[in-house]
């Protein structure tokens, strides 16, 4: 059975010892880096499935480190921040990391968090490009005519709900912040009105889930952003 490559960046010793025993009891293989630099180096010559990076590194910013393998690698990148680094999160997924833990995490959420960025990747990779009909619970989705359909029923997006269910699906186990979402939808400039996502979200969350209220797919990240869950093949 494959075992995926996993890298991770952290330089508490601990912390790297748990996520080590974690990911391996999950069928992965691990390589550690303590620093930046280490980080560049292993990435560079053992090509990671996947990375862990902890923001604050001895000889440099998470962030930073995220930046530079964004510049020439798609791997997927998940951070692990505290919580007095609460808005560089935000700023790490900006800078192109595809999601987060908040310290102290625990071994499932790990694991669900790693799975869910593998299966991604391995889906959009190797199929090439990606099919034009998606679907999470009873909601089918054809990206090529933008028509919507929940259960039997078909359902009218506006053009800009439409718009915001597509960025939404492109990310799919991914976080994305509010100003990727802003900017995605209604244009650079946009980073700022937090209340047109906040109403569009609403609109998409009435028509497509089963409870509004209480939504299983367009999931609320505090102070972050939001991520559609649950899209199936
Ligand atoms: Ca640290």
């Amino acid at each position: 059975m494959h075992k995926p490559r996993i890298l991770i960046v952290e330089d508490e010793a601990h912390i790297r010892r748990f996520v080590k025993i974690a990911l391996e009891k999950g069928g992965m293989t691990i390589n550690e880096a303590d620093s930046v630099e280490a980080a560049l180096i292993d990435s560079a010559c053992r090509d990671p499935e996947l990375v862990i990076v902890d923001l604050g590194l001895p000889d440099g910013d998470g962030k930073n480190l995220i930046r530079e393998l964004r510049s020439w690698s798609e791997v997927p990148i998940v951070v692990l921040s505290a919580r007095e680094h609460e808005r560089e999160k935000v700023e790490a997924l900006d800078a192109g990391a595809d999601d987060y833990l908040t310290k102290p995490f625990g071994v499932p959420e790990l694991l669900a968090r790693v799975r869910a960025q593998l299966r991604r990747i391995a889906r959009i990779n190797p199929a090439g490009s990606a099919s034009p009909r998606l679907r999470f619970g009873d909601v089918r989705i054809d990206m090529a005519t933008c028509e919507v359909s929940k259960g039997d029923a078909l359902v009218h997006l506006t053009r800009t709900e439409f718009r915001l269910l597509a960025a939404l699906a492109k990310g799919e186990g991914k976080v994305l912040t509010h100003r990727q979402l802003l900017e995605d939808v209604w244009g650079t400039g946009c980073a700022d009105r937090l209340h047109y996502l906040r109403i569009y979200m609403a609109n998409l969350r009435q028509k497509l889930e089963d409870d509004p209220a209480r939504p299983k797919h367009f999931i609320t990240e505090l102070q972050v952003g939001y991520r559609l869950m649950g899209l199936e093949d």
